[in-house]
């Protein structure tokens, strides 16, 4: 048996030589001996193995099967990729906040929750800043929208300046409490900021707005265009307004539920979900203590008021039966890994996948589902701002202060004259005032062709995937007549 397994393999590795050595053209072998050489292995079919492996599968257009690298991969026109970009409570460098970027085949982005530092994993995944729209929060837990005031004024200033950002997110219990006072307080803290960033084009950046919808109107619609639906619930998370979300398109969905305790409204709203992802810790309170130096009632206090005990969220996941369970916002360490695994499959026997730690990968379509590690680099650089060029142009608003306005001259004065600093022909242009006094229109054809390529990228790749959809769709309405 060995020895024949060992041919297969040395025929096929031979059989992957000759293309190689460009050996003359031969008789091919019979179809029989073809089948036999390839059926350990897709895509002529393969043998039932692994416990987490049913429907999971790479797809071929993936650069790399084991590694996601930022950039190199366009979402083809009927899949989700969702990058967990920050993926625990406690904050370091390989475990950001929890954050989870959605991407559909329709060109459409959503972020789902934006927790402190989740943003430099969105710049190291080759995400321009001003390409995100539309932030949904489950809570207002500083761990689940730290990264927002970052996100709105950087975002701004990098390009955002034609489309406001919006904020859904729960009411509270009292209006106090609510997504819109966050917001409001958020406006107030970045006061200065605001103004003194409003010597650059801000143009609609700076007009955010808020969704706040009721946290008690449980399967509530958050959120309807362009064929996505994101619906909500309550969670228990010791106080009210913590909401899950399920977003759903092209006939799936993913649920992201946010913080709290397992609960038969999770049960309703999650069921049959494609992607499902909860929250998880670990039953080893008092070891964790030991490691992180919590103490361990304020561990064990915080899991059974908040949280998901491992237990209960391979209990949920299997009553849900999701084609991918997911877990996130945990402790990604090697001395628990294995007992966070053997906690979720105490109930849940099908496929299942760390959400964690940051840059992990899921491509998911109708068929099949794959999970990679992303490679974010340390020293990214950002992605150009990317632009809809529907109109055949570029357009920059006129920056509505300017440093006269905010700043006293005294402290302008005392600039260190720029002669005495740069050498003598090396001394730049310098630009100390707007150059152009109105808005900046600028027709694509006058474009420096890299700025066209960069700041278009994205907007061509959803014009293209969009009229695939569209022939699809056409196509099967013909199908149905
Ligand atoms: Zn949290
Ligand atoms: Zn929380």
């Amino acid at each position: 048996m060995k020895d024949l397994r060992t041919t297969v393999l040395i025929g096929i590795f031979l059989l992957g030589l000759i293309p190689l050595q460009g050996q003359e053209k031969q008789t091919p072998s019979s179809k029989e001996d073809i089948q036999n050489g390839f059926s350990g292995g897709v895509p002529m079919g393969r043998w039932k193995e692994g416990l987490l492996f049913e429907g999971i599968r790479p797809m071929p257009w993936l650069k790399s099967s084991a590694n996601w690298y930022p950039g190199t991969e366009e979402v083809q026109p009927n899949e989700i990729r969702v990058t967990f970009m920050g993926t625990s409570p406690s904050i370091r460098p390989g475990q950001m906040n929890t954050s989870i970027y959605v991407e559909l085949g329709n060109g459409d982005n959503f972020v789902f929750d934006i927790g402190e530092g989740s943003v430099a994993n969105y710049v190291a995944a080759n995400v321009a800043l001003n390409q995100i729209k539309h932030v949904f929060i489950t809570h207002l837990h500083v761990d689940h929208f730290g990264a927002l005031p970052y996100l709105w004024m950087f975002g701004t200033w990098a390009g955002g300046w034609h489309e406001p950002l919006t904020v859904h997110g729960p009411s509270g219990r009292t209006p106090e409490y609510g997504t819109k006072t966050m917001v409001e307080g958020m406006k107030m803290m970045l006061g200065w900021h605001r103004d003194a960033f409003s010597v650059f084009p801000v143009g609609k950046g700076h007009d955010i707005k808020v969704n706040e919808f009721d946290f008690r109107d449980n399967g509530g619609v958050v959120y309807e265009e362009n064929g996505v639906k994101v619906i909500h619930w309550q969670r228990s998370h010791a106080k009210d307004g913590a909401s899950g979300y399920k977003l759903t398109w092209n006939g799936m969905s993913v649920v992201w539920t946010g913080d709290g305790r397992p609960s038969e409204l999770d049960l309703i709203y999650a069921k049959g979900a494609d992607l499902y992802i909860t929250e998880l810790q670990q039953e080893v309170i008092e070891i964790s203590s030991g490691v992180q130096g919590v103490p361990p009632f304020l561990g064990r206090y915080t899991t059974d008021t908040h949280h998901t005990p491992g237990y209960a969220s391979g209990y949920l996941a299997n009553q849900i039966q999701p084609r991918l369970f997911m877990t996130t916002h945990m402790s990604f360490d090697p001395y628990l890994n294995e007992e966070t695994v053997a906690e979720v499959r105490y109930h849940w026997k099908g496929p299942y996948h760390f959400g964690a730690p940051d840059g992990i990968v899921v491509n998911m379509t109708k068929d099949a589902i794959w999970v990679r590690e992303g490679i974010l680099p340390d020293f990214p650089n950002n992605r150009s701002p990317q632009f809809n060029f529907d109109c055949g142009q570029l357009h920059v608003p006129l920056p509505t202060t300017s440093r006269e306005e905010i700043q006293e001259p005294f402290v302008r004065e005392q600039e260190i004259d720029p002669d005495l600093y740069y050498p003598e022909g090396y001394k730049p242009e310098l630009l100390q005032e707007w150059p152009v006094e109105s808005d900046l229109i600028v027709p694509l054809e006058d474009l420096p062709e890299t700025m066209k390529k960069n700041m278009g990228a994205a907007w061509r790749l959803k014009n293209k995937n969009q009229k695939i959809l569209e022939e699809q769709k056409k196509e099967e309405e013909e199908k149905e007549k």
